[in-house]
């Protein structure tokens, strides 16, 4: 099937399939490629990235309000480098155009050219798979970050949480005490972790500071902290947030936590909760983005 003019097949054997042209230079030794496109269609693309084709409409809509917004916001982020966005999460992950790219197509063509707003400029927005029951508030995930009105942490519905059908909703990891030495810094390395407390939460339940216990040595870390050191040591997928508690037991220690992601902003699975209840993309922004107004894209 044709998901664009140009396939690329990966070194890894998987076939890639982009619109627009592609450029490859030689930067520093590297091979650099640089895609091309319309802007819609590397929005589609990134929001096709982002969620299955079975979706229901209005939850495609609101992701794609979302991702439009965030794409107006950091147009030229690498235009030092001589691009717009490379392809990972933090310019929205792309892949040229997905398996799921024309089955999506006609919804994200018939999404009108909204993007979020609040007092006349746009929002900063942001957006994650699953909160696991509560959002964040932005300053409690990124420090550097004022408190943003429209990105207040708050219940993901009142009684059950919206994204409860989330395959990420609720999850446990164990660990052993030699295998949670990895997370540590390599200078701070001993046999064992002897112990692992949590020392403070944000007001969504999320891991502040976290205490680790390592033969004699007594370590504190941000939550975030522990986060990246987990991911990068031990891999990316089994502590999916930092919404956890931990517990001791006699194999080691057991993680249990909830929700896939920062938990800022909108919630993929929230959102697919609602527009299967009947609600509309409108509402939906409106309710993970309180206060922000939909308005038409000045971009052309
Ligand atoms: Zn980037
Ligand atoms: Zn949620």
């Amino acid at each position: 099937m044709r998901i664009g003019n140009i396939s690329v097949l990966t070194p890894l054997g998987e076939e890639k399939y982009f619109g627009g042209t592609l450029t490859i230079e030689a930067r520093d030794k590297e091979l650099m490629v640089i895609n091309t496109l319309a802007e819609e269609s590397y929005l589609f693309s990134v929001v096709a990235h982002e969620l299955p084709k079975d979706w229901p409409r209005e939850a495609v809509r609101a992701q794609c309000v979302t991702s439009r917004t965030y794409m107006e916001n950091n147009l030229g982020r690498h235009k030092k480098e001589g691009f717009d966005f490379c392809d990972l999460a933090h310019c929205q992950v792309f892949k040229g155009n997905p398996s799921n790219f024309l089955a999506l197509e006609k919804v994200l063509r018939e999404t009108p050219p909204f993007v979020l707003s609040f007092e006349g400029k746009n929002a900063e927005v942001f957006f994650h798979s699953t909160c696991g029951g509560h959002t964040s508030n932005n300053e409690d995930v990124w420090p550097a970050h004022q408190p943003i009105p429209y990105l207040r942490g708050q219940p993901d519905g009142q009684g059950s949480p919206h994204c409860r059908h989330s395959p990420f909703f609720s999850w446990t990891v164990r660990k052993t005490k030699a295998e949670m030495v990895q997370v540590l810094p390599s200078e701070k390395r001993k046999e064992t972790v002897e112990d692992i407390r949590i020392l403070k939460k944000d007001t969504s339940g999320r891991v502040k500071r976290i205490f680790i216990q390592c033969g004699p040595q007594k370590i504190e870390m941000s939550g975030d902290e522990f986060y990246l050191a987990w991911g990068r040591t031990l891999g990316w997928h089994e502590l999916k947030s930092t919404l956890f508690e931990v517990n001791q037991d006699e194999r080691g220690f057991v993680f249990k936590g909830r929700g896939l992601g920062h938990g800022v902003g909108l919630c993929q699975w929230g959102a697919r909760n609602l527009a299967e209840k009947g609600y509309g993309f409108r509402e939906i922004l409106s309710f993970y983005f309180p206060k922000t107004v939909l308005m038409k894209s000045c971009r052309p």
